[in-house]
């Protein structure tokens, strides 16, 4: 389909075809017909890169009065970078469109300009929630008047903790306006927008849902914790013209890995959170401009970030939420080009590549961490690739100097000079791969190893709960865990639950009876989930919760309330603490619920 078919304001046509665009693209051919022609609300499932921009800011440059300058559309985004995308990128549908405003604000800038432009009259208003909701409570923005409200990159917005802003701010809006929310994925609570807010909202697909991009292949390599940062320095050799982001999970690991990086020779630097905008600009430019191979950033400082083609993705870490991977993986492969994404794990965690194969619906491919040798081998033939594409332009300075480097080399056969000159970059390789170790896990060998470890433990201990379970009746598939947290702080059922679901994000699982002691509570979960949700606390950034497995509290003494005089711990001699608190040498329960901590006893059998 073309523009031309779509019945659009000759200005609109004309900007469209200064931009040099021809056809729609595939969520344009869906969504636009529909909101050119029709006031509803709409959920269009639809990635970053994919053309959405447009197909939310066309309809509105086509059907806003710019006669007035009272706002009558607000695109709420996720980042300062993506507010000044869209409104630079709506501003050329309207270039030859008189008195179209569109003005972007949002944090970490200053407030005082952005209210000196809205005052001058703002029909669009692109905004972080943050700064929309400060700039609606100064009064300075009043929506009113709103028609349409953009919510785009819904799944980010709520993942980086939007979620009351976006309320407050959709609050507020008035009754009859459409919502035109645009999202990568679409997580519970995402959908709990659209539910709360939107009045019979269509919804499209475009692409698979919740999957990651259709030419991206998806690789895992198997590795011993302790060697991720090696692994990740093999798979850099390995692909010599890497053009790659390297996804971590908090900044302090993104700015250590960096500095590894950096420290040990390759083209690297860090994104996050830390750094001063100005910081984080330069370092972006430098990985646009393409004079930065390897991004290392964090989740929340690469949505920044306009780059998708990318030749890797290597998730360092998995991300905490399933649906971050998308994200993460989507941002190479466009453009019909091939893309890798890659993901560094180690035996504990590989079964979150079957969840994540479940949510993309896509084979993830284990792959091997290339031996010294491969590497090695892999790196000789790009020096000699280059050599033969060598730029040759300044072939007439470097005649100058020939005769006298013909001289010194003349001594030398034709095949010795060959090999001197690639053994000039190649030995800084073959000395550093000299008796590399293999660093691949061998599952085989490692499943009796990891028999010490402490997911095979929690497995032995949960099937051994199984054969003799007394807890209960009817609560088979129920583990009982121990959260180290307890009445003396206050704890209640409720925020047990709360703890739980801020941590682990499956909503299916259920839970059984809570028991709350002095110092901590023990919880009925399901126990199919139960390595699910030991990760999920494992991988907590603030390490303030630590869960492990207990023996199930009979269900006779639960309703007693009991005095636990001599304690589980010492009856059954198990050794509750986590693996955290294991490796420290501490209990994280205190002492006096051993020697009889009182419990209240409470029975949440509900689904969460
Ligand atoms: P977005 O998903 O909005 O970030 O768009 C990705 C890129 O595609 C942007 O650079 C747009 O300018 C470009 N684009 C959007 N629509 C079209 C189109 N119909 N034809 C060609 N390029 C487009």
């Amino acid at each position: 389909m073309t523009f031309d078919e779509l019945n659009l304001r000759p200005e609109i046509l004309r900007a469209i075809s200064d931009l040099g665009y021809e056809k729609l693209m595939p969520v344009q051919e869906e969504v636009l017909p529909i909101l050119l022609n029709e006031k509803t609300d709409i959920v269009a499932l639809a990635q970053t890169g994919t053309g959405k921009t447009a197909t939310f800011g066309i309809p509105l440059v086509n059907s806003l009065n710019f006669g007035t300058s009272f706002t009558e559309a607000i695109i709420l985004s996720p980042t300062r970078e993506l507010c000044m995308q869209i409104a630079n990128d709506i501003t050329s549908y309207a270039q030859h469109i008189n008195n179209a405003t569109i003005v972007p604000v949002y944090g970490g800038a200053s407030i005082t300009t952005q209210i000196t432009n809205i005052k001058k009259g703002a029909k669009i208003i692109v905004a972080t929630p943050g700064r929309m909701l400060d700039l609606m409570r100064r009064k300075v923005i009043d929506i009113s008047k709103v028609q349409v409200v953009v919510l785009d990159e819904a799944d980010e917005m709520l993942s980086m903790g939007f979620q009351e802003d976006l309320d407050a701010i959709l609050a507020q809006t008035p009754e009859d306006k459409n919502i035109w929310l645009f999202s990568a994925t679409m997580p519970a609570d995402v959908e709990k927008i659209a539910r709360s807010f939107m009045n019979e909202p269509i919804t499209i697909t475009v692409g698979t849902r919740n999957s990651g991009a259709e030419n991206v292949k998806h690789y895992y390599y198997l590795i011993h914790a302790k060697d991720r940062y090696l692994a990740l320095k093999r798979i850099a050799d390995f692909y010599p013209n890497i053009y790659a982001i390297i996804f971590c999970r908090t900044k302090n690991e993104t700015q250590d890995i960096a500095d590894s990086l950096i420290r040990d020779g390759y083209n690297a630097d860090a994104l996050h959170g830390d750094l001063s905008q100005a910081q984080r600009d330069h370092v972006m430019n430098k990985f646009r401009n393409k004079n930065l191979q390897m991004l290392v950033a964090t989740d929340v400082a690469a949505r920044g970030l306009d780059v998708f083609n990318l030749s890797h993705v290597i998730n360092y870490n998995l991300p905490d939420e399933p649906e971050q991977y998308i994200h993460r993986s989507g941002r190479t492969g466009r453009a019909d080009k091939d893309g890798i994404s890659i993901a560094i794990i180690n035996l504990k965690e590989k079964y979150r590549i079957k969840q994540l194969e479940k949510i993309t619906g896509k084979e993830f491919i284990k792959a091997k961490i290339p031996n010294g040798k491969e590497v090695c081998q892999k790196q000789l033939f790009n020096i000699v690739n280059k050599m033969q594409n060598v730029d040759m332009s300044n072939e007439e300075e470097i005649e100058n100097f020939l005769p006298q480097i013909y001289s010194q080399f003349d001594w030398l056969s034709k095949e010795e000079l060959i090999k001197r000159f690639v053994s000039v970059e190649f030995n800084r390789f073959l000395n550093y791969y000299h008796n590399a170790p293999d660093l691949n896990v061998d599952e085989s060998k490692e499943s009796s190893a990891e028999g010490s470890g402490s997911n095979k433990k929690r497995e032995r201990q949960k099937s051994r709960r199984g054969d003799n379970d007394n807890s209960s009746a009817n609560n088979g598939e129920f583990a009982t865990i121990s959260i180290n947290m307890g009445r003396r702080s206050g704890t209640v059922p409720q925020r047990v639950i709360g703890v739980i679901n801020e941590t682990v994000k499956n909503r299916d699982i259920r839970i059984g009876h809570i028991d709350i002691y002095d110092t901590y509570t023990l919880v009925e979960v399901d126990a199919k989930h139960v390595v699910e949700i030991f990760n999920a606390f494992d991988n907590r950034d603030d390490n303030k919760y630590f869960v492990d497995l207990a023996e199930p509290q009979p269900a006779a003494e639960r309703t007693k309330a009991p005095k636990r005089d001599g304690g589980r711990d010492r009856d059954g001699g198990r050794d509750r603490k986590s693996s955290r608190d294991r490796s420290r040498g501490s209990d994280f329960r205190g002492k006096s619920d051993r020697r009889g901590g009182k419990s209240s006893s409470q029975s949440k059998s509900r689904k969460r």
